[in-house]
């Protein structure tokens, strides 16, 4: 079908054949003529990014790029823009239009904070939902309307746990946890697919009790239909959607009202539009700000923003319950606000102190090998060589949040590249560094990624 597409489009002489083509982030490479405009929606999305395998590219960059050699408009659409392009929106970069009523003319939600803590502390809590959201979904159904309920962690619990002797069952080809799946009374690794059957008793202390650990999308669906029985709930997630058929029934069923409660990790949040969703349900926040990384504020307040839009009815407000242990964060303090531009303002402060993007570019150079002793090494002699001959900030080698991933032990050195810098002249001296480790004997099994704009 790539195939078939690509040569349609070489054969389209002057537009003659068709005018518009829709494609993800490969339809970039396509052989076009004479390209007058391109249309990215959503463009603060990561999927954007090839990261792996190599060709290793922003189709969002790239896209504007391309557009630059035909002379071309770009149109970047967005909710929740990326602070990259809200930054080059502001500096005149890029113009800027802004549509600051919702489709439909649907009103904003109203945005409830509630405390996980304070709940537990006063003993209110209903399984995993405060007062405020258990109230607002029993009112909710009673109304006869629709809710989602998101929880980004699939699965049934996030890991089981020996009772007696504390452990915990983790992958024998990376360093996590593996995560139990009750429909399948499996323990499944996320990141390898790792499976095995759950043991029936503690391998070290042979003891029976293994308790469960957090909780994903199938045991809150397990819990909903406990609490609120005879109402049809759905769960979305990776799971469940693994066929378009699948996937599809379940927004058709929801879409048509046949589903009252919609159960998901952020599948959900994808540019799905309900006009019957009353309330919408964030379990725990949480989750997505202690991401160590300097974007997690960015991504946890887009994802947020995202999920909050699902609530919209014709004929009123929908609400929104944001479930934390941290209501003061400066993140959910903004959501709750509804305020995209101060949130951008107190991060680019940040980001300008610390000189991350969009103040500077990154390069982040990961190695990878079977051997842990090797790969430290390596990692420590190429960071040191390039601090000798580069002129920019080295930082650097860390192992990344996941040391291990498919029994590759894994370190990252990362590059930051001052706007002002001569990219040319770095990038080879850079590439000699590389290079120079690569060509040694010893590290002849290491793998070396750089990787230019990580995301
Ligand atoms: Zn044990
Ligand atoms: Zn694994």
């Amino acid at each position: 079908e790539r195939v078939e597409t690509f040569l349609r489009v070489r054969e389209n002489k002057a537009g003659k054949e068709f005018k518009v083509v829709l494609g993800a982030r490969s339809a970039i490479f396509l052989p076009f003529r004479d390209l007058g405009l391109i249309i990215i929606d959503e463009e603060y999305e990561q999927s954007y990014k090839q990261a792996d395998p190599a060709p290793r590219y922003h189709a969002r960059d790239a896209a504007i790029m391309l557009a630059d050699m035909y002379g071309a408009k770009v149109i970047l659409g967005s909710a929740t823009p990326s602070f990259e392009s809200y930054h080059n929106a502001r500096s005149n970069k890029y113009g800027l239009v802004l549509l600051d009523e919702r489709f439909n003319r649907i009103t904003q939600p109203e945005i409830i904070i509630a405390d996980i803590r304070e709940a537990y502390r006063k003993k209110q809590m209903t399984s995993y939902f405060t007062p405020e959201l258990f109230s607002l979904m029993e009112e909710t159904l009673a109304e006869d309307r629709q809710m989602i309920l998101f929880q980004n962690r699939r699965g049934f619990s996030l890991y089981i746990e020996c009772f007696a002797c504390s452990w915990i069952p983790s992958c024998i080809h990376c360093d996590v946890s593996l995560t139990y799946h009750k429909n399948q009374h499996k323990l499944i690794c996320h990141y390898c697919g790792y499976a095995i059957g759950v043991p029936p008793r503690c391998p070290e202390c042979s003891d029976p009790q293994l308790v469960t650990r957090g909780f994903g999308t199938e045991k809150l669906e397990e819990e909903v239909s406990v609490l609120l029985p005879g109402y049809s709930i759905a769960r979305m997630d990776f799971d469940t959607t693994r066929t378009r058929r699948r996937y599809e029934r379940i927004i058709r069923d929801f879409e048509g009202g046949q589903t009252r409660i919609l159960i998901g990790t952020q599948i959900v949040t994808k540019g799905l539009d309900f006009d019957n969703v009353g309330l919408v349900g964030v379990l725990h926040a949480d989750n997505l700000l202690n991401f160590p990384d300097f974007r997690s504020f960015e991504r946890s307040y887009q994802l947020m923003a995202q999920v909050a839009g699902r609530a919209g009815r014709k004929d009123g407000r929908g609400k929104v319950v944001i479930q934390t242990t941290n209501p003061s964060h400066p993140v959910i303090q903004h959501i709750h606000s509804g305020d995209f531009h101060s949130m951008y303002m107190s991060q680019m402060e940040e980001r300008q102190a610390f000189q991350y993007p969009p103040y500077s570019r990154l390069l982040r150079i990961n190695l990878r090998h079977e051997n842990r002793e090797f790969v430290d090494k390596a990692s420590k002699q190429l960071a040191e060589n390039l601090r000798k001959v580069i002129p920019v900030p080295v930082m650097g080698p860390q192992s990344p949040i996941i040391g291990r991933i498919q029994r590759m032990q894994l370190m990252n050195i990362l590059v930051k590249l001052p706007r002002s810098a001569r990219m040319a002249d770095l990038k080879k001296l850079i590439k000699k560094e590389i290079d120079d480790i690569r060509s040694r004997r010893e590290y002849r099994k290491l793998f070396i990624v750089p990787d230019v704009d990580p995301v």
